[in-house]
């Protein structure tokens, strides 16, 4: 069987590694990106329990790069921007091992290193052509033009969440915006940061997020609503705008937010800027031709951090299906019903960032125990 694999980011370049060599099974993979480059990922990012665990289970030298590169996540506390404590949560009461804290860049050289050797770079996905076997040929835009490398009997799409494969297979999907902007930062000289292990604060339905990443590093995270803009206003994008959104009416905010706040002056133009929104969960075409993995199946809010988390068990559940000889739709039967459960849980969590929603009526339900069991099977029902 000719698999070819399109992106080889979380979820294409797990299941590369997990393919090669697999008997029957011939991988090729693409990548529009140069040999070596992670530079476009600066940021960094919490992976969750559940992706380690999976890793443990199935790829354990790719669990223990990981966990060597990264710092444990274990904690999870939600303070309001004065510093008055919400909610204070040790991940081993809902896991059975903690996530991971790690540079963006870090985690994408560590998972790609194994594939290199199968796989393409400067391929960009252009359009899809069929052979006379019925099989699918992509086409790929190089630095030399057009290209072709046959026909494949699987085409996987794990070109994220504009992924260019579902778009040709199945159409543009239809985004729903969650109506809030987010941006991120990396300070790279944080040595004076107050805070170490994952960390909320919020003001009204604004939050900031941050946590220590390797390196001396800290991960900043900012999150607000849009109030029905389609666009993210250019006047929020200021220092004064940030600082006023997330200080306290009548009082100095807390040390922390203290400190990010002055990140935010000083490295303003650093900042990225997006909006939150989720796709429809889509696996396969109607053929089963093409399969889609992590993001390009599967976009979701990032407010649980399950969006590369997902995307490490859609690489290793789809690997191990694929090597005992399944298809697209066993892949669908192995994946969906988990996706849905988590990307909905995400959705549910992600109340407290849409305005009418108490904040701290809101935060204090996450310590209740029907979150604590949703965020338990999250974190442990891995196939
Ligand atoms: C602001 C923000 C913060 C986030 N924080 C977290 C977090 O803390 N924790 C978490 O778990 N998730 C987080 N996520 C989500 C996470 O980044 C994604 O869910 C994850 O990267 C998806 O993995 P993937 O393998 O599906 O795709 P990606 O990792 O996006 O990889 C796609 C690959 O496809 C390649 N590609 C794309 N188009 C083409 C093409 N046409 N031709 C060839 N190659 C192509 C790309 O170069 C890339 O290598 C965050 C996302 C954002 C935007």
């Amino acid at each position: 069987m000719r698999i070819g694999i399109i992106g080889t980011g979380v979820a294409g370049s797990l299941l590369a590694e997990a393919l090669l060599g697999a008997p029957g099974i011939e991988v090729a993979a693409f990548d529009r990106i140069a040999p070596g480059e992670h530079a476009e990922a600066g940021t960094g990012l919490n992976v969750g329990p559940n992706a380690m665990k999976a890793l443990r289970l199935h790829m354990p030298a790719r669990h223990a790069a990981l966990r060597e590169a990264s710092l444990p996540w274990q904690r999870w506390f939600v303070d309001l921007t004065d510093g008055a404590r919400l909610f204070d949560l040790d991940l081993l009461e809902v896991a059975e091992e903690p996530g991971i804290r790690i540079r963006w860049s870090e985690l994408y050289r560590l998972l790609r290193a194994p594939s290199a050797g199968c796989t393409r770079h400067g391929h960009v996905l252009e359009a899809l052509e069929e052979d006379a076997a019925g099989r699918l040929v992509p086409v790929f835009r190089t630095p030399g033009g057009l290209t072709r490398h046959g026909g494949f009997d699987l085409l996987v799409g794990a070109d994220g969440r504009y992924s260019r494969l579902r778009a040709l297979a199945c159409g543009e999907p239809e985004g729903t915006p969650l109506g809030v902007c987010i941006w991120r930062l990396l300070v790279t000289e944080a040595a004076d940061c107050p805070h170490d292990d994952y960390g909320q604060w919020f003001q009204g339905n604004a939050r900031l997020l941050s946590f220590r990443v390797p390196g001396g590093a800290v991960y900043i995270a900012g999150t607000f609503p849009l109030f029905g803009a389609d666009t993210i206003p250019e006047a929020m994008k200021t220092a004064a705008a940030q600082r006023a959104l997330f200080t306290p009416a009548g009082a100095a905010p807390c040390p922390s937010v203290a400190w990010m706040l002055h990140q935010v002056e000083a490295q303003l133009a650093e900042i990225h800027w997006a909006r939150s929104a989720t796709a429809p969960l889509l696996r396969h075409d109607v053929s089963g031709r093409a399969l889609f993995l992590g993001d390009a199946a599967q976009a979701m809010v990032p407010t649980l951090g399950q969006g590369a988390t997902q995307a490490v068990e859609c690489g290793v559940v789809a690997a191990q299906v694929l090597r005992r000889g399944g298809g697209a739709r066993d892949v669908a039967a192995a994946r969906d019903a988990r996706v849905t459960f988590v990307r909905d849980f995400s959705l549910e969590a992600s109340d407290t960032l849409v305005p009418g929603c108490d904040v701290v009526a809101g935060t204090r339900a996450k310590m209740r125990p029907e979150f604590l069991d949703k965020l338990r099977r999250t974190y442990t029902e891995v196939a």
